[in-house]
């Protein structure tokens, strides 16, 4: 299957967050998360893919995580889905939001609201949600086999940030070692912003997994 497999990460937006382009060559059919700024960058990589991209899937509903979601909802017309306590994010406050201090188109309202357990399907590869509060209340981690899309929630030798209205550094701790620190050692971490890592280098070299912090 891994020779079928593409996964194309752009860094997009002001702060740098990871945008995945996500599909099999032999469905012809793929999926976006997290299309954080830099449209037109992310529909010419989905344009080189080839994939037909039939969802669009946010970690998240912050801004950095969404910037770009008006456009790449029209290019492709996927639907988007988002864990049901984040849809608020996506609300239209006119044709423009604004948080964070980065503006931009406001979205479509999403297609499909998650929830845990929830399974999202490109061709035959399946992907699991799972819930993860803490960063934010609906925050999702996708699994799919030894890999895992973490967001904002699990980062490269750190955690999502708390300090947001609506975030708990409780949560998210509780989070990252109920639902992720059960994964095996060798399964691949997808975070949000920065370089991909594993689960057993996190067990290993995070502090804030570790808890000596
Ligand atoms: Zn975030
Ligand atoms: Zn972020």
């Amino acid at each position: 299957m891994d020779d079928d497999v593409i996964i194309k990460r752009l860094v997009v937006g002001s702060l740098s967050a990871n945008c995945y382009i996500v599909g099999l060559k032999s469905a012809g059919e793929g999926m976006v998360i997290d299309p954080g700024g830099h449209g037109q960058d992310i529909r010419r990589a989905i344009d080189e893919t080839g994939l037909d991209i039939t969802v669009i899937v946010l970690s998240h509903g912050h801004s950095d995580h969404i910037a770009a979601l008006y456009d790449v909802q029209d290019r492709t017309g996927a639907a988007v889905a988002i864990h049901a306590e984040d849809a608020d994010f996506l609300e239209g406050r006119g044709a423009y939001s604004s948080q964070f201090g980065i503006s931009y188109p406001t979205p479509h309202p999403p297609d499909r609201l998650l929830r845990e357990g929830d399974i999202i399907e490109i061709g035959d590869w399946e992907f699991t949600v799972i819930h993860t509060p803490g960063h934010t209340p609906g925050s999702i981690c996708l699994l799919a086999g030894d890999r895992v899309f973490t967001g904002d929630t699990l980062f490269r030798r750190g955690i999502g940030t708390t300090l947001m209205p609506g975030s708990s550094r409780r949560q998210l701790i509780e989070s990252i070692r109920t639902r992720l620190m059960t994964l095996p050692d060798d399964t691949i971490v997808y975070p949000g912003h920065g370089r991909e890592t594993t689960i057993g280098a996190e067990r290993r070299d995070n502090r804030y997994v570790r808890g000596d912090w």
